[in-house]
This record gives C-alpha cells, sequence and structure tokens, in this order.
C-alpha cells in the first residue's frame, strides 16, 4: 500500500510518499524559516501564499524520489488541522484535485496524530498501547495511545506550549525564532542550576503543564538584571529555564506512566528533539524500567511522512472523506 502524505499546515510545505505504513519512500519539505525569520514568527498571509507557490513541485519531487507515479498510489492522505486556516486550505484543496483527478481515496490527518504517529517510522517495535508526550510548536498533550487512531487526552497546558515558551524565551534573549534548537544549543553553554526559575503544580491536575509562569519569571530576571546594571547571562538562562521545562515535562510523565500503569512512553512533535529532554528522559526511563521512543529530529518537526504514517492506519480503517473536506484550524484529536 502506497500513501502519499501532504502538510502545510504552518510554515513547512511537505509531501512524502510512505510505504505499508512504515517505510519512507521519500520525505520532501520545503521550510518557510528564512522568509519568517525576518518578522521573528510565522506571518499567516506570507504562509499562505508560499504554500502555494510550493505544493506541486514539493508532491512532484516526492513522488519521483520515490520512484512512483501518481496511479501507483493507493489513497492521498492530507492534514486538515488544526493549524492556519489560510495555511491548511492550500494543502486540503491540492489533495481534493489530485485525488479526484487521479481517483484515488481522500483520508484527512489530524496534524498533531500524525506528529505522534512519526514514531512508527523508525519503531518498527513500537505498537499502541502507549503513553505519548506531545510537545510541539503550539500544544502540550499527554495522550495515551490506546491504539491506532485512538487516543485519550489526560493532560495538556493551560497556557503556552512548550515550544511556544522556547521560542518566546528565545526572543527574550534575542536568539531569533525559530527559538528552540537555538536554546538547546546556548544551553550547553550555561548552568542549569544559577538561575531557579519555577516549576508550576496545579492542584487536582497532576498531568496537566503551564509554562507561562516560567516565561515570565524569565522576563522578570531579564528586567531586574537591567535595573541593576548587570550584564545578563543568556547561557545560564538558557540552561535553566530548559532545565525547569524539561524537569516538569519528565516527572509528570512518569507520574502518569506509573499511574497508568503503561511502560512505553513516546514523544512527538519540535520539542521532542531537544537534547536536554532526550536525556532526562531517557535516565528516568531506565531508573523505572520503561521503554523510550522519539523521533529522529527531521520526524519531529513538521514532515509529510507523518502524515502519510497516520493517514495509512487511517485508510486501514476505512476513514475516508468526501469533495466537502474542509480545513479546520481548531480540530481536536480524535475527532474525524
Ligand atoms: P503544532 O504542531 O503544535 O501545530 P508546529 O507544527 O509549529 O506546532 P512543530 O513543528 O512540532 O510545531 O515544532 C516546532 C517547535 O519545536 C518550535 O516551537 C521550535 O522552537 C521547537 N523546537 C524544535 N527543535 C527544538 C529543540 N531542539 N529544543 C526545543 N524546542 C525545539
Ligand atoms: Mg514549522
Ligand atoms: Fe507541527
Amino acid at each position: 500500500t502506497l500513501i502519499l502524505g501532504i502538510e502545510s499546515s504552518c510554515d513547512e510545505t511537505a509531501a512524502a510518499v510512505i510505504r505499508n505504513g512504515r517505510e519512507v519512500l521519500s520525505n520532501v519539505i520545503s521550510s518557510q524559516i528564512e522568509l519568517h525569520k525576518l518578522y521573528g514568527g510565522v506571518v499567516p498571509e506570507i504562509a499562505s501564499r508560499k504554500h502555494i507557490e510550493k505544493i506541486n513541485q514539493v508532491i512532484e519531487e516526492a513522488l519521483e524520489e520515490a520512484d512512483t507515479t501518481l496511479e501507483e498510489i493507493d489513497a492521498i492522505a492530507v492534514t486538515y488541522g488544526p493549524g492556519l486556516v489560510g495555511a491548511l486550505l492550500v494543502g486540503v484543496a491540492e489533495a481534493k484535485a489530485i485525488s479526484y483527478a487521479a481517483g484515488k481515496p481522500l483520508v484527512g490527518v489530524h496534524h498533531i496524530e500524525g506528529h505522534v504517529s512519526a514514531n512508527y517510522i523508525e519503531h518498527l517495535d513500537l505498537e499502541p498501547p502507549f503513553l505519548c508526550l506531545i510537545v510541539s510548536g503550539g500544544h502540550t498533550h499527554l495522550v495515551i495511545v490506546k491504539d491506532y487512531g485512538e487516543y485519550e487526552i489526560i493532560g495538556r497546558t493551560r497556557d503556552d506550549a512548550a515550544g511556544e515558551a522556547f521560542d518566546k524565551v528565545a526572543r527574550a534573549i534575542g536568539l531569533g525564532y525559530p527559538g528552540g534548537p537555538k536554546i538547546d544549543k546556548l544551553a550547553k553553554e550555561g548552568n542549569k542550576e544559577a538561575i531557579a526559575f519555577p516549576r508550576a503544580k496545579i492542584d487536582g491536575a497532576p498531568y496537566d503543564f503551564s509554562f507561562s509562569g516560567v516565561k515570565s519569571a524569565v522576563l522578570n530576571h531579564i528586567n531586574s538584571c537591567q535595573m541593576k546594571g548587570e550584564e545578563i547571562n543568556r547561557a545560564d538562562i538558557a540552561a535553566s529555564f530548559q532545565e525547569s521545562v524539561v524537569d516538569v515535562l519528565v516527572q509528570k510523565t512518569i507520574t502518569a506512566a506509573k499511574n497508568y500503569h503503561i511502560n512505553k512512553i513516546a514523544m512527538a512533535g519540535g520539542v521532542a528533539s531537544n537534547s536536554a529532554l532526550r536525556k532526562g528522559m531517557e535516565r528516568a526511563c531506565t531508573r523505572e524500567g520503561f521503554q523510550l521512543y522519539y523521533p529522529s529530529p527531521i520526524y519531529c518537526t513538521d514532515n509529510g511522512a507523518m502524515i502519510g504514517v497516520a493517514g495509512y492506519y487511517e485508510y486501514k480503517k476505512g476513514t475516508r472523506h468526501g469533495w466537502d473536506l474542509n480545513a479546520v484550524p481548531n480540530l481536536k484529536i480524535g475527532q474525524r
């Protein structure tokens, strides 16, 4: 079975061909990061326009690299939410057009379910059920993956997403966009115990997250340094901030795994490529005897392969979408 996966929910135009759900035959990503850098974040109108310019070429390349043609594809999988509506619409319209023209089934995919499914690519032994920590640019969830395409959300962020916090703190210390990878790098030169940033606990919600407090604490720290006329130590801020985020993510994930009696933990989304988070989770899982899974960095951030993989399992279950498929910017996990 060959699935063409298409992704355009944010600032990556991407397409991939997936064989039998787990084998990546091609994975083409056209990133707009350089373009949005100028503005310090993603500008929706620019994103949509760029997707329109790139999408045909990206899909053609994906088919070519996979040494296949549209005729040989069994289904077209496309992200239809959540994300930027104008950006999503480009992928959805394209997928509908191709699917109509080639007479192939159309399968709409949830972007975050795609992030989770990225774990299946390099871990052929990984099968549900498992616990997944989703840490992306716009979402932070703890979910139990009960079966392919079946999710139970047990925790979520109350305010900022983990990736959002990395990006905002990076901007505050002048690192630019996207900030996650830059904080990761700079933190290696800093002391993670230099500054005691808060670890948010939420009464009665052991698996929920909050990152706005630590973000404010970083801003306050910078302000108070400036008022005292002290130079800020950016590496120490990066290391200490990262440590407080990683600490909370690891603790809550391990607690959930214990309480739900799940011994397989996966991570998904852009922040899952953070080196401190990987190390911290690795250490905790070794201590507890849990099995840990995470994708290579290229499959952590947005890509078409993860959409093709999620699409494959939906296709196998019989999910089909019609010509009325629309972009759903606030699509909920598990919604079809
Ligand atoms: P969503 O998937 O929620 O719609 P998104 O698609 O923009 O949001 P992703 O592609 O999953 O998000 O990931 C991008 C985010 O990951 C950015 O916030 C970026 O800063 C963060 N990120 C990427 N690499 C790292 C890293 N090494 N350390 C920390 N954060 C990182
Ligand atoms: Mg992106
Ligand atoms: Fe994403």
